[in-house]
């Protein structure tokens, strides 16, 4: 299918809801979306501006002629297998509605494990200082100190245009008195110590991104996701910088793709050692927890 079809098919289909959403689904699917009808009324109620479970009560409902142009051109994206997020420039992290650009990854459910690890280890009675590696977005650092009101933390990312998404979306979500962003290739530009760190660093092994699923593949940034050859360069690059910022007694949250083993190895040859290991949603190991001695 070119690209021009889904907009054709959703634009000509779509003299009510229930016509618009069914062609739009059809087009999405036929397209491989994994999720075609939930993703085409995400993207109607977006359009509309609308709760999505209130358009399934609305199927007779006209659609008005400039609403039904937005939404075909909406679903083209999607059927072209551009993320939802990214479509609608939005994505929801830890309850909080984050702002997501070209130039930040996609925010994902499994990194929420990252926050709940932070938060089972914060002292909350102190005033601590959080480091986040790699920031993109700000989703981690941000939701952390979303619970954590005595905290203050510094966002950290070698992309300028993804410091600028972190530092919109902290202000936005009414963290950005508290919240720094710092361009830095690590730890190399930044300077003090931190009681927590965080860290979702690239770790897909490099031959294996073409195959991940095309949301994934072509639009998450390519310095988001590449962990060299054997997914492991950024956890070599950032372990040192790690144990030189984090103070004593300090913890570490670092995500990993697979084997808790490799990165696990690279941590404890600098001083960091395992204190634990959180499983993501569905059960997969996904957080190495980290102390530093105190
Ligand atoms: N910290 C951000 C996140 O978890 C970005 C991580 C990255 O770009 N690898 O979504």
């Amino acid at each position: 299918m070119t690209p021009a079809a889904p907009r054709a098919a959703v634009a000509a289909a779509a003299a009510t809801i229930g016509q618009a959403l069914a062609a739009a689904a059809a087009s999405l699917k036929a397209a491989g979306v994994a999720e075609p009808r939930l993703d085409a009324r995400l993207l109607l109620a977006h359009c509309l501006g609308v709760d999505a479970g209130r358009l399934l009560g609305w199927p007779e409902r006209p659609l008005p002629a400039d609403a039904a142009g937005d939404y075909a051109g909406l679903i083209a994206a999607r059927a072209a297998r551009r993320p939802l997020a990214r479509v609608i420039g939005r994505r929801e992290f830890w309850g909080l509605s984050f702002a997501v650009t070209d130039a930040v990854l996609d925010p994902r459910p499994d990194s929420e494990c990252l926050v709940e690890a932070a938060l089972a280890a914060a002292d909350r009675a102190r005033p601590l200082t959080v480091f986040d590696f790699g920031t993109g977005s700000g989703c981690l650092l941000i939701a952390l100190l979303s619970e954590l009101p005595l905290a203050e933390g510094v966002g950290i990312d070698c992309a300028p245009a993804a410091l600028a998404v972190a530092r919109t979306n902290a202000e936005r979500l009414g963290v950005g008195r508290r919240a720094r962003f710092v361009a830095s290739d690590w730890g190399e530009s930044v300077g003090g110590m931190c009681d927590l760190a965080l860290s979702n660093p690239p770790y897909i092994r490099r031959g294996e991104i073409e195959s991940l699923a095309p949301e994934v593949a072509r639009f998450d940034p390519r310095l988001a996701l590449d962990g060299g050859s054997d997914g492991l360069t950024a956890y070599r690059r950032l372990a040192p910088d790690l144990a030189a910022c984090l103070r004593p007694g300090g913890v570490a949250l670092v995500e990993i793709g697979d084997d808790p083993a490799g990165p696990a190895d690279i941590f404890a040859a600098v001083g960091l050692a395992l204190a634990g290991i959180r499983d993501d949603l569905a059960g997969r190991p996904r957080c190495l927890v980290l102390n530093r001695a105190a």
